[in-house]
């Protein structure tokens, strides 16, 4: 695909910043519900990125994006699930287990990956342009109506005057950072990330050589990706102050090997291997915009938020939260929403999507941990996050929290809530026999679908719907009325799945 091309149009109905998961994803399903739509990429594609480790909810939306063949014959690595040594305890967490349709997701080069939904996004209609960079955004009051781009390669230059943006620039966030200035980092989730690749390295015992395998070390965790070219992509991710303390007596590569070296599982997997590549790093990455969408705009992906990487969930937020813009602009357009609803609609949507991986990714660190670093990471009451945000994203998930009383207590309930469900069912994983009893397998399975409610794509069902909205995906991804939907259900005497899969 060569899109490096001057011929950016002067006008679109849709503008989307960025090529990545986010702006690739909701581009192609705008496409697909027939609204034009243009998608303006700094880099030329493939491109190289972090984020390799993919959750099975991706795969959902590459089916629901007409791409799952295309994925499946690109020979990436098979990710049966996870294998993690963490404080001196090990488990195996296979996905699809007990529930789901989704038994195996992949590893994936992201450039690779990355190409590949870019260029689905262009076979559906998108014009995407490549090697162009927008410079600065022209506004209408709070509204943002042009982008003005150029082209490093051929010099060229020119403004692309749209109905709606989305801004799906990744961590660049030119929304956010530039004009909004609403990016709110995580003070508890300071972390550093320092990674390389790695040939001939051991891999786990068959079934699970595609698994990600995860360790803690002291201070941090390590992860080893494993590639279907042999390849192993190895980080060590540790708090910001004592990688600052260790860089005083210590290079950067001494740093990561050290790290290595604290884990006995990683010492084993990288012994007989070679570094091979020069180590990266990138720290502050964990944050939050105060706001996902205004009058004209959505943010998407990276671009809006970001969360610590030990549950691999920035992919799946991305293309998740490119979904959701799609469904809401795309509703606007048609007039099924107002403008007003669309974008309430997505702010919730997305901000919850978030709040439950968030509360997940701390109630994980805080349940295992007990030590150093951990112990301050999990502390939920820390997050700059508004209680009663965080009660509206848990209503689906947790029972009887309709009844507290004082939004304050809603984030020690949920914390205390997800501890307990994440110490049960890695305890019923540990000894995988015991899921045979039926006692034991109700309990495995009411978990499973507790977590399933965090992972999967909850906004395909009426259940969980906002505002009275919630996405439906036949003919094409668009926000349809929970009032619609119960009525249609009662008058055949059921509630309507919106998706067969949720
Ligand atoms: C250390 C680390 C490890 C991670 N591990 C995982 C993992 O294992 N699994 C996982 O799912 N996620 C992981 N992530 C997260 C993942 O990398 C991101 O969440 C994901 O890439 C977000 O996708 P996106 O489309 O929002 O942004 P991006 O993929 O960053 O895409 C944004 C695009 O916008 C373009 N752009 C930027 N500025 C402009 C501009 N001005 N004009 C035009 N284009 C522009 C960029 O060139 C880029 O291609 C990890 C992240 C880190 C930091």
């Amino acid at each position: 695909m060569n899109t490096v091309t001057t011929n950016v149009p002067s006008r679109t109905r849709v503008l989307v910043l960025g090529g990545g998961p986010a702006g690739a994803t909701a581009a192609a399903f705008l496409a697909r519900a027939g609204i034009e739509v243009t998608l303006i990429e700094r880099d030329v594609f493939p491109r190289y990125h972090i984020g390799e480790s993919l959750l099975p909810s991706c795969l959902e939306i590459v089916e629901l994006l007409g791409a799952r063949e295309l994925l499946d014959q690109q020979g990436f690595q098979r990710k049966p699930g996870a294998y993690l040594e963490w404080k001196g305890e090990q488990w195996t967490l296979d996905f699809g287990e007990l529930r789901g349709n989704y038994q195996h997701s992949y590893q994936v080069p992201r450039a690779e990956f990355d190409h590949m939904l870019l260029k689905h996004a262009a076979t559906q209609g998108v014009r995407v342009f490549e090697g162009t960079a927008v410079r600065q955004l022209d506004f209408d009051g709070e509204r943002p109506i042009a982008a003005q781009w150029e082209q490093k390669a051929t010099g060229a230059q020119g403004t692309i005057g749209f109905d709606f943006l989305i801004d799906a620039t990744g961590r660049h966030g030119i929304m956010a950072n530039r004009y909004l200035k609403n990016r709110r980092f995580h003070e508890v989730f300071r972390n550093v990330a320092i990674w390389g690749y790695w040939n001939d390295v051991e891999r786990l015992p068959a079934p699970r050589d595609g698994a990600i395998a995860v360790s803690s070390i002291p201070h941090g965790w390590i992860w080893a990706i494993p590639f279907s070219d042999g390849r192993m992509s190895v980080g060590v991710v540790i708090h910001k102050d004592a990688y600052q303390e260790a860089l005083r007596t210590k290079t950067l590569p001494e740093l990561y090997r050290d790290a290595i070296a604290s884990s006995s599982l990683m010492t084993r997997m990288m012994a007989p291997g070679t570094l091979n590549s020069e180590l990266k790093v990138e720290q502050d990455y964990s944050y939050a915009a105060e706001s996902f969408a205004g009058p004209g705009y959505m943010l998407a992906g990276d671009a809006a938020c970001f969360l610590d990487p030990l549950l691999s969930t920035g992919v799946h937020l991305a293309m998740y939260s490119g979904m959701l813009a799609a469904a809401s602009i795309g509703s606007t357009l048609r007039g099924e929403v107002s403008e007003r609803e669309g974008l309430d609609y997505y702010e919730a949507s997305y901000r919850d999507a978030y709040l439950r991986f968030l509360v997940f990714v701390a109630a994980f660190y805080e349940t295992r941990g007990k030590e150093g670093y951990f112990d301050t990471a999990g502390k939920l009451s820390n997050f700059e996050v508004d209680p009663r945000n965080m009660r509206r994203a848990f209503l689906n998930l947790v029972s009887g929290l309709e009844d507290l009383a004082e939004a304050e207590q809603t984030s020690a309930h949920l914390m205390g809530e997800m501890k307990r469900r994440i110490r049960e069912n890695l305890d019923l994983r540990k000894d995988k026999s015991q899921l045979q009893q039926a006692g034991v397998k109700a309990k495995a399975e009411a978990n499973a679908q507790f977590f399933d409610g965090i992972e999967g794509l909850a906004s395909l069902s009426p259940r969980n719907g906002f505002n009275g909205l919630y996405v439906r995906t036949e003919p094409h991804v668009r926000l349809a009325r929970v009032a619609e939907c119960m009525a249609a259900g009662a008058a055949s005497g059921e509630l309507q799945p919106a998706h067969a899969g949720v």
